[in-house]
């Protein structure tokens, strides 16, 4: 079955007439890595995700692919050389979307790094994740420090550490993993909602459903359920009665964008700030982003709001690491509020929280992971299905490690990436389009970018965008304008301003390829705007 968004009726009738062995619930990274993994090793599995895929945090974070240096504060040892060693995994697997970064650690006088300290953890931690050759860190002066990034206050600077690192996009990661669970099998559907559980014998042996965009309610019958829910996975303990004293903290943290011209970044820098805490200031195409904060929350999950004091809180650590820029709120053009499902320790203050993962299994046999890393993400898989097949008495190996993702097909990545860049512009120029958003396709789409540029001949269409949205509904299961804009080509955050002028165009392609009367269409048109004008107004 493709995963197109105008056969998703053909999807329910499958999901709700077959026996699974495996229910995933949950669309976010976690969910995303077990439905692979799960489908990899000969399951017969399902996954449903209420909101869109990645919708919940997995499109909310910093996007990095990393090892979790400040983790070394805490001295989590075991946690940074499990996900640092899964960076080149990622990278491995889809070159394209994992990409190698370095950052800049600057120590300056009276901070709470200094040169030896910023040696020794550095060196650590790239000896807990194996980096080799000439990605390993180098310790910088003063002067080198400001060659690579200008802008860093020089009162007080001594030098940086220079490491590597990786950058992604967390929901374009998610869906590309997802779309490979599909391409082998796995049966997967957005705006699904799992509102309880069926039992026999007080186990666990399926879901009570709900579609969000129809209402209708339904089954789904499996011999394992898997609660992935992320910042949710209490609730669906406690429908189950499983919900212990082992609960989840949650933590929000957010990110602001400006443009480029207002933080001429030339490097990524990952700084301290006065109370303690580390920000990260990444460059990203014509802006910047900065984050993250790290605050306990309560609130309403689905949307996190940034406020005043987020705001005012980043750019007072910005202005006061980068002091000629003086950024304000007039220079923030878009932000996102993410929620870290962090389990709960007694006594602890949520920035000493770990950031690993949990595994529980309540007295029904549901199983639900907790907490984790966006980077870890395979990992998590892999523990989970190795309960599974403990479980069944079986053993099926985990062949994640070797799968590479959809668009990720290139055999030796640090030869063929740039290569194929060059050959994009080559044919977006034969087309008339802009040969700039090479690097834009290729680092979203991978090898895919070809099939999205025949659409656009294929179907004669005027405008990039277009071809974008028709692929994103027939090829990546978008159903709405803001899982296009947002999670499809996270243009939402990164280009807002371009967004404004392309929402009719992409308006067309969806209502035409899904049949929205008028009401749906000017729903969606409003709901788009709104969403625009949202990225930049704040809470008190
Ligand atoms: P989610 O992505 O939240 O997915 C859970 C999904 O379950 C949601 O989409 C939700 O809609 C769905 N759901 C909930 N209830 C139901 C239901 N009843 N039925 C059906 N579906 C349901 N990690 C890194 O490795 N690198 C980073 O740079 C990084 N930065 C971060 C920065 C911030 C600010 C935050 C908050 C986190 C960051 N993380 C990072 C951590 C990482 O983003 C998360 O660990 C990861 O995204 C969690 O994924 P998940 O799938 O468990 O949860």
């Amino acid at each position: 079955m493709p995963y197109n968004s105008t056969k998703r009726n053909e999807v329910l009738d499958e999901i709700q007439s077959e026996q699974f062995d495996i229910l995933i619930i949950g669309g976010g990274i976690t969910g995303a890595g077990i439905a692979l993994d799960a489908v990899s090793r000969g399951f017969k599995v399902a996954l449903i995700e209420k909101q869109d895929f990645a919708a919940g945090t997995s499109s909310r974070s910093t996007k990095l692919v990393h090892g979790g240096l400040r983790y070394l504060k805490n001295l989590e040892f075991k946690l940074v050389r499990e996900v640092g060693l899964e960076r080149a995994v990622a990278h491995k697997n889809a070159p394209h979307l994992v990409r190698p970064e370095k950052m800049l650690l600057p120590f300056v006088e009276g901070g709470s790094l200094g040169k030896f300290t910023t040696s020794m953890a550095l060196w650590l931690y790239d000896v807990l994740a194996g980096v080799k050759g000439t990605d390993k860190r180098k310790m910088l002066s003063k002067s080198r420090t400001l060659r690579k990034e200008p802008l860093l206050r020089e009162e007080g600077l001594l030098g940086s550490g220079y490491y590597a690192e990786y950058r992604t996009d967390d929901a374009r990661l998610t869906i590309e993993v997802l779309k490979t669970a599909v391409s082998k099998g796995a049966c997967i559907v957005n705006y699904i909602a799992a509102k309880g559980f069926t039992y026999q014998d007080s186990l666990v042996i399926g879901a009570e459903c709900e579609d969000e965009v129809t209402k209708t309610q339904f089954q789904i019958n499996a011999r394992f359920v898997v609660n992935a829910t992320g910042p949710w996975v209490d609730e669906l303990r406690e429908i189950d009665q499983s919900l212990n004293n082992k609960r989840l903290h949650l933590t929000k943290g957010v990110h602001l964008v400006v443009s480029h011209d207002d933080l001429p970044l030339k490097q990524s820098v990952y700084f301290d700030v006065g109370d303690g805490r580390m920000i990260f200031a990444i460059p990203r195409m014509n802006v910047a982003y900065i984050g993250t904060t790290d605050t306990s929350y309560t609130g309403d999950k689905k949307n996190p709001k940034v406020n005043r004091e987020d705001v005012n809180y980043l750019l007072d650590a910005v202005n006061q690491m980068f002091p000629d820029v003086q950024l304000g709120f007039k220079n923030v053009i878009s932000s996102w509020a993410g929620l870290r499902p962090l389990i709960d320790e007694e006594g602890k203050d949520q920035s000493e929280l770990s950031r690993s993962d949990e595994l529980f299994v309540s007295g029904s046999g549901l199983i639900t992971m907790a907490g984790g890393k966006l980077t870890g993400y395979r990992l998590m898989a892999k523990k989970v299905m190795r309960l599974i097949c403990d479980e069944l008495h079986i053993t099926r190996k985990c062949k994640t490690r070797r799968i590479k993702l959809c668009g990720g097909d290139f055999k030796r990545p640090r030869k063929e990436l740039y290569p194929y860049i060059g050959k994009v512009c080559e044919r977006l120029a034969q087309l008339n389009l802009n040969k700039d958003r090479a690097f834009y396709l290729v680092h979203l789409y991978g090898t895919q970018t070809e099939l999205i540029l025949n659409i656009f001949k294929k179907k004669s269409l005027e405008s990039l965008v277009e071809a974008e949205a028709y692929w994103a509904i027939h090829y990546e299961g978008a159903i709405t304008l803001e899982d296009f804009f947002s999670r499809r080509t996270g243009k939402l955050l990164f280009e807002p301003n371009e967004v404004i002028g392309e929402i009719e165009k992409v308006l067309l392609i969806f209502k035409n390829q899904l049949g929205w009367d008028e009401s749906k269409e000017a729903m969606e048109r409003n709901n788009m705007k709104n969403k625009v004008l949202s990225l930049t107004l704040f809470e008190d």
